[in-house]
């Protein structure tokens, strides 16, 4: 392993759990503040009994890191009676792998759940070789995967017994579009008041190509509002695209955008972010906003579950890219147009899984709040501790004394005025840390019925077995 040439000590923040990159079981693991190439960094250092230590840079700015700490008990390491707080004793406690599905479960159940998701179909009708979903390729009816709409009610039912009530509720996959009774279900969904929105996450093909599939979209979202797309689009460059959906898709996410527009259908536009597309950041904010119904842009970092291409664990992986790389990507291709101060983590689950930022539009300009004053860190306190803040959660903090509230009403802002920059750094065997799944607050509603954490479902659990 390469040990990066560190400029002076190292801070240990904190312990945890992490995973081997070799063998993806739990090891464990402290979180170290270090000093590279002239800027501080956050590193994770993990100790496998069986493959040695790793390290990886999981923030690369540590202005952008936010310690927190979940179940005291991951930051036992085994490493004898200074050990703190569980002294000896490994994984005591640790509810990870070795933990019962049960005890898992039930420690999920107490977590707030900001999001719900719920795999309607199983199939694709792209396969793209990034897929974290690993979802196989099926279209004809005999080759469509997909859960009956009594089981998938279910399910839905089973968390809102238990949770009460569910902020958003995502249908995912797969391609949820493909499911034969897909508006019975959205009909459903949004009849329930109890659901308060529903996201449609897809890779856009029916919206792209289906006009009778657009038209009953439209008529639906006139009846019910509070439904929105997630709209799968890596920036309008070229650069990128095959490498992540094996296709240049380019021209049907557009075709998927205008159709939207057309029938006033509001989209997120959903971007993975890998080595290549990195580079387009800005230009992905400054086509998104061009159009009325795009509501914002979610940056999701590539992460290794599912189907990673060309993936051989034994060899060194690439570091990840971190809310830090994203955020000074953005600040630095536009020209600091973005600005550092526009980002604040998001107050539910554990800080560093969700980083949100903004711009307001007002016709063909946008521009940063910052730039007029307003702080976003300092408003975060009076935000609602949860994930689907929006317009009006700002200006309900921006009283008639601030600078927001001001801006508001100077400009009339709605809905469509802002436009958010969302960070979700999914995570995998080089950032996992087993603190933010105690804290997670966007939950899968497994096959069986039961809430499992994002990462946590679509990572799988490794089987304790010896292998050293
Ligand atoms: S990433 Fe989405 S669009 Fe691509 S194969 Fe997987 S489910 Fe289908
Ligand atoms: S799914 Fe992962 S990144 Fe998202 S809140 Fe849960 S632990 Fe954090
Ligand atoms: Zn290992």
């Amino acid at each position: 392993m390469v040990t990066p040439p560190f400029l002076n000590a190292e801070v240990v923040l904190k312990r945890t759990m992490s995973r081997c990159p070799i063998c993806r079981k739990p090891a464990p693991a402290q979180v170290l503040k270090v000093l590279q190439e002239g800027r501080e960094k956050i590193l994770m250092r993990r100790n496998c009994p069986c493959h040695g230590e790793h390290e990886f840079v999981i923030s690369s700015d540590a202005r952008f890191y936010w310690l927190a700490q979940g179940d005291p008990k991951n930051s036992s390491c085994g490493c004898g009676p200074t050990c703190s707080p569980a002294g000896s004793g490994g994984k005591e406690g640790y509810l990870g792998d070795n933990a019962s599905n049960e005890a898992k479960h039930g420690a999920i159940e107490k977590l707030s759940t900001c999001l719900a998701l719920i795999e309607i179909v199983d199939s694709c009708n792209l396969k793209c070789p990034t897929c974290f979903a690993d979802s196989p390729l099926g279209v004809s009816n005999l080759k469509l995967k997909y859960y009956s709409v009594e089981n998938i009610i279910q399910r839905i039912q089973g968390v809102l017994d238990l949770k009460g009530r569910i902020e958003i509720l995502q249908f995912s996959g797969g391609e949820p579009t493909l499911h034969p009774d897909f508006f019975l279900l959205t009909e459903l969904v949004r009849s329930n008041p109890a659901i308060d929105y529903l996201l449609i996450n897809t890779n856009g093909v029916r919206f792209a190509k289906d006009e009778a599939f657009i038209q009953q979209m439209g008529s639906l979202f006139r009846k019910h509002s509070n439904i929105q797309i997630y709209l799968q689009f890596d920036g309008p460059q070229e650069a990128g695209q095959v490498e992540l959906r094996g296709a240049d898709l380019r021209e049907i996410r557009m075709m998927a955008i205008r159709n939207c527009e057309r029938v006033g259908i509001p989209i997120t536009l959903a971007m993975t972010v890998n080595q290549i597309t990195q580079n387009h950041l800005w230009e992905t904010v400054t086509e998104g906003v061009k159009y009325n119904n795009v509501r914002g842009i979610s940056f999701q970092p590539i992460f290794l579950s599912g189907r990673v291409p060309n993936l051989n664990r034994a060899e060194v992986l690439p570091s990840p890219i971190t809310t830090a790389d994203i955020i000074l990507g953005l600040h630095d291709q536009s020209g600091g147009q973005v600005a550092l101060d526009d980002f604040t983590p998001l107050p539910c689950g554990d800080p560093n899984c969700a980083t949100i930022g903004w711009r307001f539009r007002i016709g063909e300009k946008h521009f940063s709040p910052s730039a007029v004053g307003i702080d976003i860190p300092k408003l975060q306190a009076n935000l609602p501790d949860r994930v689907n803040y929006r317009i009006e959660d700002l200006k309900h903090c921006g009283c008639d004394n601030t600078a927001l509230g001001d801006l508001m009403k100077s400009l009339e802002v709605k809905e469509s005025n802002a436009f958010r920059l969302f960070i979700k750094p999914f995570m995998d065997e080089r950032t996992w840390d087993e603190d933010r799944i105690d804290r997670c607050c966007t939950h899968v509603i497994r096959p069986d019925g039961k809430l499992d954490s994002f990462c946590r479902y679509y990572y799988g659990s490794v089987t304790e077995s010896s292998c050293c």
